[in-house]
């Protein structure tokens, strides 16, 4: 395809994502503070750039994949990046950020003439390297429509609203999926205390109405593995809870569950650290049982 992307933020789902553009035959310039990311970059075939800002210049589509609201707005502030941005520039924020603040951001960077599309994933580093992804595209039609190929290389791409829904709903999922983490975590351990096989328990929650994305993905890949090498940290996971309690909470819908599981997680990340991967809360709670 005739279109250049730039690729901001080449962390754990950055760098995987860039790879597939470049494979679908995306030139494709990227950007991160850390050397060893850039790197990485470059052995997938991509350029690595010095700064965001020659990252961003003569692109036609700026990608970032980035920890949070407050990096994209200061990445999206810096002069040096809004004046290398080539009129008629696309920015997709693809990092699960904040809808309201993304709301905000796309209203000032439209005052520059900037283009902006929310698209936060699902799927994990699993869905990245495969292409998979689960993509939820928050803009105009036409601006979803603009950006529906490049997308389309990532996973599949669903437009669910205007500009701030896909970071509405990407917080909404991972509320759901960290809350039943949890619940599926007690009730395995639970199961374990009166004699049942983990295993044999997870199965039944498979074929019954039990089951989520952490009895059918992460406890049989993560958990009874003993890796907890899902490529998605426990601080990021807390973020994504926070924002959408907040987000309840200020629309008058509060979720008295959602909070709980925040108090029980952030016990968790206070322990473990920000930085151990997610799946970590399920030894954590086996340990700490009282928690
Ligand atoms: P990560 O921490 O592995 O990567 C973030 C990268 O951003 C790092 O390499 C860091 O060096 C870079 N960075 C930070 N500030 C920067 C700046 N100012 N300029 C350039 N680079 C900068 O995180 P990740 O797991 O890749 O997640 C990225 C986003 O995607 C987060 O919002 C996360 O919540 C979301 N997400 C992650 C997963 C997952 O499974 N890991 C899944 C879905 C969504």
């Amino acid at each position: 395809p005739d279109t250049s992307v730039s690729f901001i933020g080449l962390g754990n789902m950055g760098n995987p994502m860039a790879s597939r553009l470049v494979a679908a035959g995306y030139r494709v310039t990227g950007f991160d503070l850390a050397e060893s990311a850039r790197d990485t970059l470059a052995e997938s075939g991509g350029t690595p750039a010095t700064s965001a800002a020659d990252a961003v210049a003569g692109s036609d589509v700026v990608i970032l994949m980035l920890p949070n609201s407050s990096v994209v707005e200061a990445v999206l502030s810096d002069e040096s990046v809004l004046s290398a941005l080539a009129a008629g520039a696309i920015v997709v924020d693809m990092s699960s950020s904040e809808p309201l603040r993304s709301r905000a951001l796309a209203q000032r960077l439209a005052a520059d003439g900037i283009r902006f599309v929310d698209a936060p994933v699902s799927g994990g580093v699993t869905g990245a390297r495969a292409g998979s992804l689960t993509i939820m595209v928050g803009g105009s039609t036409d601006d979803a429509a603009a950006v529906e190929g490049v997308l389309s290389a990532l996973g599949r791409p669903t437009r669910v609203g205007e500009v701030g829904a896909g970071h509405a709903a990407k917080a909404l999922n991972n509320l759901l999926s960290a809350t039943h983490l949890w619940a599926t975590s007690e009730a395995v351990l639970a199961g374990e205390r009166f004699g049942l096989d983990p295993a044999v328990l997870l199965g039944v929650f498979n074929s019954s109405s039990g089951r989520s994305g952490s009895t059918e993905n992460k406890w049989p890949n993560f958990v009874l593995t003993d890796s907890y090498d899902s490529g998605f940290g426990l601080g990021l996971m807390l973020k994504d809870m926070r924002i959408a309690v907040d987000l309840a909470e200020e629309l008058g819908a509060p979720s008295v569950l959602g909070r709980t599981a925040v108090e029980r997680w952030q016990r968790a990340s206070d322990s473990l650290g920000q930085g151990a991967d997610h799946t970590e809360v399920a030894r954590w709670l086996r340990q700490n049982p009282l928690q």
